[in-house]
């Protein structure tokens, strides 16, 4: 076949089976656009895989959490009139590798990812079992053999150059309506890896670029991209369009709606990005896409990471020298850290990272050229849009309320592309600065 539009449904939206029925009506209403279907696991299913890992690993009877995976997509099966035979392999199969796990007493990253990887597959049968019902020509089709590979990368795989090739090829062979797994994809060495957590909008990009379709549509619980999270910013609302370049910056510093990655493969082909409500199919959504025209551009949203560290990086031996910064980031190389935003100054130079990445190895290693501090409960506040710096004043607004809130941002990065500001502030100040910050960039603005 060749898919017009790739179709991507998350979590929530595949995470009932009335959550079910609504995403089947929303698929059979687009038939005539050939759509490829990418679902998520059913909202929870991946944790619950993931806790059932460390259960195991702990030693905790296992039976009970199993079971609760497997019932979930019993009664929805049950619910919706699907059998559940084409999903219960899958289930013994999770069983299986839950019981090697405990009696192991050792999970390895490709164990966790092949685990991790059956709530997509699961998904996928009851979600096909649902369309086929419906009269459509559906079918459940693993990542991989929908052409999908990848590196090594356990919980973090990226494709391989050739991915591109095997999806024309594998899709371009078969017929029907397909209904894909997202977040996973597979080794060369048939080894099951994972795209990182939150990876099946980045599925649905790489579908979506491989095969030239004219959209990739990611339905999900909210009406769009907003100008902030809308679980914890009331006030926030829809933007219409954005560039991929805002979109991107958003995902990076935090915002869940869209996985960082996603708007690569769309980019690269110039591919339009829509996000949608699965439970408000008639609104409009947020439109990504290559540029913004003059009038949408400006201060987009604000985007946020709760629980990063700080790593401060002093140099000890006099001053800096050429080759220092080098070793600073030999150092969160090898130990894989990401570093969300820099500052420097004379002698030192501090580096956000996320709370969860390796800091007591990576502390070690930087020690040996520098004396290093820790710092964490702190949050990183970013906003985001296209030519902020156009808008005059936009850094003396922003720093004006940060200073009426008496909140004095730790590390401002601002200028390394003229789509974002971001600082640091301590943990238990973010939710009243983010308040503040919205009523006054989109609030006001508008009455
Ligand atoms: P899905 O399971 O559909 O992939 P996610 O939970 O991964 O859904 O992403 C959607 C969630 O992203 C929303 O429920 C919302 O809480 C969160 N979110 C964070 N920032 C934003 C934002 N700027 N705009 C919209 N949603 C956001
Ligand atoms: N199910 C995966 C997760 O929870 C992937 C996704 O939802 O995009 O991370
Ligand atoms: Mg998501």
């Amino acid at each position: 076949m060749r898919p017009g539009i790739v179709m991507k449904f998350g979590g929530t939206s595949v995470g009932s089976s009335t959550a079910i029925r609504q995403m089947g009506a929303i698929v059979r209403a687009a038939a005539t656009r050939e759509p490829l279907v990418v679902v998520s696991a059913m909202g929870g299913v991946t944790n619950d895989l993931y806790a059932l890992v460390k259960s195991a690993l702990a030693r905790e009877p296992l039976e009970e959490r199993v079971q609760a995976v497997v019932r979930r997509h019993e009664d929805a099966a049950r619910e919706l009139g699907v059998d559940f035979a084409c999903m219960a392999p899958l289930c013994d199969e999770l069983r299986e590798l839950a019981r090697g796990v405990a009696m192991l007493g050792e999970c390895t990253p490709r164990a966790h990812d092949r685990i991790a990887s059956l709530g997509e597959r699961l998904c996928a049968r009851l979600v096909a079992g649902h369309l086929a019902l419906l009269g459509l020509p559906a079918k459940a089709v693993d990542a991989w053999d929908a052409g999908l590979l990848t590196d090594r990368r356990f919980q973090g795989a990226r494709p391989l150059p050739s991915t591109e090739a095997s999806i024309r090829a594998a899709v371009g062979g078969m017929d029907g309506l397909l209904v894909v797994t997202g977040y996973i994809g597979r080794t060369t060495q048939d080894e099951v890896t994972t795209l990182g957590r939150g990876g099946s909008d980045y599925s649905a990009a790489i579908f979506g670029a491989a095969l030239g379709v004219q959209e990739i549509q990611i339905w999900t619980d909210v009406d769009g991209v907003m100008t902030a999270d809308p679980r914890k910013t009331r006030a926030a609302r829809r933007i219409a369009s954005m560039s991929f370049a805002e979109a991107a910056e958003l995902a990076f510093f935090g915002a869940k709606v869209l996985h960082p990655a996603t708007m690569q493969p769309a980019v690269r082909k110039g591919i339009p990005i829509r996000v949608l409500n699965t439970f408000a199919p008639a609104q409009p959504g947020t439109l990504v896409a290559a540029s913004n025209a003059p009038a949408a551009r400006g201060v987009k949203s604000i985007a946020t990471k709760d629980k990063i560290a700080i790593v401060n990086v002093v140099a000890s031996e006099m001053q800096f020298q050429w080759g220092f910064l080098a070793k600073i980031a030999t150092a969160f190389e090898r130990r894989e850290v990401v570093v969300d935003a820099i500052a420097t100054s004379e002698v030192s130079v501090t580096l956000t990272t996320d709370a969860d990445a390796p800091l007591d190895l990576l502390a070690s290693d930087l020690r040996q050229h520098a004396e290093v501090e820790v710092i964490r409960g702190v949050s990183l506040v970013s906003i985001v849009g296209e030519e902020l710096r156009e808008r005059r004043g936009f850094a003396a607004e922003v720093f004006a309320t940060l200073a009426e809130l008496a909140v004095s941002p730790r590390l401002v990065s601002y200028g390394a592309t003229g789509n974002n500001l971001s600082f640091v502030v301590e943990h238990a100040q973010l939710a009243r600065v983010v308040e503040a910050l919205h009523a006054q960039l989109f609030e006001e603005r508008s009455t």
